[in-house]
């Protein structure tokens, strides 16, 4: 009976492990980026289904195009426009983190803004933007 190295069965049974050079929230890597962009796009759009239901209706808010990208600096972006980017590494976040994030962009569609009245409107969904804000910042991702 013949064995196969632990080395081999690794190889046949699991995807190359993606070996970054950086921390995930610090990687350029494309290989991490295509390998998480769609899990990315599926917690995105559900999650603004779900926070639609009231800025939609509450706010008359709607969102344009939704994009999820590598970007370096950012975690997420809103155009003039209403469109939405977001940076694919959301899904490396926790929840409280990846909806803050999310809540964010929606309401810069109404306010393009970072003045008291868009933090009340994020506030109405997310009451302790503020802790998550300063959790985001020191993750080290950069600005909204
Ligand atoms: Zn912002």
């Amino acid at each position: 009976m013949k064995f196969f190295s632990t080395r081999s069965f690794f190889r046949i049974t699991r995807p190359r492990p993606i070996i970054l050079r950086r921390s995930i929230f610090h990687t350029r890597s494309h290989k991490l980026y295509l390998a998480n962009k769609e899990a990315a796009r599926a917690l995105v759009h559900a999650r603004i289904a779900h926070f639609m239901q009231y800025y939609g209706s509450r706010h008359g808010i709607s969102v344009g195009k939704i994009a999820i990208r590598n970007q370096r600096s950012r975690w997420g972006s809103c155009s003039r426009k209403g469109n939405l980017n977001f940076n694919y590494k959301l899904v490396f976040l926790a929840p409280a983190q990846q909806d803050y994030v999310i809540v964010h962009e929606i309401c810069h569609v109404k306010e393009f803004n970072h003045a008291k009245s868009f933090w009340n409107l994020v506030g109405e969904t997310i009451p302790e933007w503020k802790k998550l804000r300063a959790e985001l910042r020191r993750v080290g991702q950069g600005e909204l």
